[in-house]
């Protein structure tokens, strides 16, 4: 049998195998998320180890690593591309089974306790909802200090796990010949270490007197606020300063008070032509007890059509407008891969192209033309806002880089020496050298371990920070060339998205898509222009 024929074979036969296996994964995911139970757990943790065999015969992978190796000469784009995407698939699920099997449990263990962890402010369990309301309103220190301490509380219960993560992870790295975790972790997702590493030092240097500016300013703010001398980070209003502290003179949430953010979303889509309501029916969209407080967006198997779903805990404020829109952007780009691609294409392009429409679609609901036409909120009610929206677009870009700067830069420390004994004053001098948030004295806890992508979701900040660059390139791109308006008023652009983007699927390398989309190769001109 020719290679060509060989592979085709193969490939035909994997999908059969795949198909189901990767559907029960997801599905098993979905109800550990949705109920957070023991059965739940286990089930995943079940499910997730046979979709691990489905990779673990060490001659398939031979000879996909062979087909991969000699891909040149197959013949067709498309051919070439599965063998790409099924050896990234492979290659990532390569180690010592034990090793593997011991992760996934680490894995959802760490998920479960991130799940039901509650803080305790005034001797009461609290939510993240709650927590995150008491750093916005309360004037009252103590309180506020109490609820940020509570906050960093779940790193504790899981610093060892994540610990342990690392080493395990280090461990299938090193088998594979590479350094460590993240550098293995970066190849598999088709990045280069070397010119990432690059544009986040870029991103770094031409980020910092803006946000130095920036941040001087909201001391001066909250200092007068509290009748503080030193801003501490409980002063801040979001746990990790993710985002910045909201002007007290523009209240966004008034604009979501007693609406309907579902309907706001299908009317947001539906602008762009395009239909989610399939995936609003399949979603679970509000709070309950025992459910996971994050919120997501999962496509459960690649049939047509697709079965695509978002998780979330809806209320009507503007943080959940921003998620709602976020994660209804993933749902589109999902929704819309042309099923007839084949199976191993029939996926995002990569995680920072599908990121990169969720920013997009979020940041709309702190734009003045989209609260006005779309979300209705009266011209004479924003007119008064709209320099303070404009000056908060730009803060939550300049935080938020500056945030996702902390959690590249301590993943990268982390994987190098898992070991280090300094890993909580490694987090905090990041946080003081980038985000310019006063360390409290005497703090010795592991906060970096609160964040749920250090154990569940590792080397992957960098997405969003692309997903941002993407995004600016993007609309900068259809605004200019498509619609020459609006994007977000306009069928064509919606059309223009499926064609250019979503429907694509994986059938190029991501670099390629983004160059073909946005008729340039990714860089952070545009997303640093937009922020002097
Ligand atoms: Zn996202």
């Amino acid at each position: 049998m020719s290679s060509h024929a060989e592979i085709e074979t193969f490939i035909s036969r994997f999908e059969e195998r795949a198909a189901p296996v990767e559907k029960a994964v997801r599905e098993a995911w979905w109800r550990l998320a949705a109920a957070g139970t023991v059965e739940a757990k286990e089930e995943f943790v079940r499910a997730g180890m046979e979709y691990n065999r489905l990779f673990a015969d060490r001659d398939e992978f031979e000879k996909v690593a062979r087909w991969y190796e000699g891909r040149e000469a197959l013949e067709g784009p498309l051919l070439r591309r599965q063998a790409e995407v099924l050896y990234l698939s492979f290659a990532g699920r390569q180690g010592d089974e034990g090793t593997l099997e011991r992760i996934e449990e680490l894995e959802a263990e760490a998920n479960a306790v991130y799940g039901n962890h509650r803080g305790v402010v005034g001797g009461r369990e609290v939510g993240e909802n709650e927590i995150r309301d008491l750093l916005r309103f309360s004037d009252d220190e103590d309180l506020r200090r109490e609820a940020w301490e509570a906050s960093k509380s779940v790193g504790g219960v899981v610093e060892e796990t994540v610990r342990e993560l690392s080493r395990l992870r280090n461990r299938l790295a090193r088998e594979a010949g590479y350094p460590d975790h993240y550098h293995r972790s970066l190849d598999l997702q088709e990045m280069d270490a070397g010119s990432l590493g690059d544009l986040m030092a870029d991103l770094e240097s031409a980020t910092e007197a803006p946000f130095r500016k920036l941040k001087e300013d909201i001391d001066a703010k909250q200092r007068e606020r509290f009748g503080v001398d030193s801003v501490m980070p409980w002063h801040l209003y979001d746990p990790f300063f993710q985002e910045p502290p909201e002007d007290d003179d523009l209240d966004v949430d008034r604009y979501f008070q007693g609406k309907d953010l579902e309907g706001l979303t299908l009317e947001t889509y539906d602008r762009l032509g395009l239909d989610v309501r399939g995936v609003m029916a399949r979603s679970d969209l509000y709070e309950r007890k025992g459910k996971s407080q994050h919120a997501f967006c999962l496509a459960v198997g690649r049939e047509y059509p697709y079965d695509v779903r978002v998780l979330a805990n809806v209320r009507s404020d503007a943080y959940w407008m921003d998620t709602m829109l976020h994660e209804f952007g993933h749902a589109v780009y999902d929704r819309y891969i042309n099923p007839k691609l084949p199976y191993q294409l029939r996926t995002v392009a990569h995680t920072c192209t599908t990121e990169a429409i969720a920013l997009m679609m979020g940041s709309l609901s702190e734009e003045p033309g989209w609260l006005r036409r779309v979300a209705g909120v009266p011209e004479e009610e924003l007119e008064g806002d709209l320099e303070a929206l404009a000056a908060r677009r730009r803060a939550d870009r300049l935080v938020f880089t500056r945030w996702a700067l902390v959690v590249f830069n301590f993943e990268r420390e982390l994987y190098a020496d898992p070991e280090r004994e300094d890993l909580n004053e490694l987090w905090w001098d990041l946080v003081e050298r980038l985000q310019m948030v006063n360390r409290p004295p005497g703090r010795v806890a592991p906060d970096w371990a609160a964040k749920i992508h250090v154990a569940v979701a590792p080397v992957y900040y960098h997405n969003y920070v692309l997903g941002h660059l993407i995004a600016a390139q993007l609309r900068n791109y259809i605004e200019t060339n498509v619609t020459r308006g609006p994007f977000y008023e306009s069928e064509a652009a919606g059309r223009y998205l499926v064609e250019a983007l979503f429907g694509a699927g994986a059938r190029e390398d991501w670099r390629d898509t983004v160059l073909r989309a946005t008729g340039e190769p990714l860089s952070a001109d545009q997303f640093v222009d937009a922020l002097s």
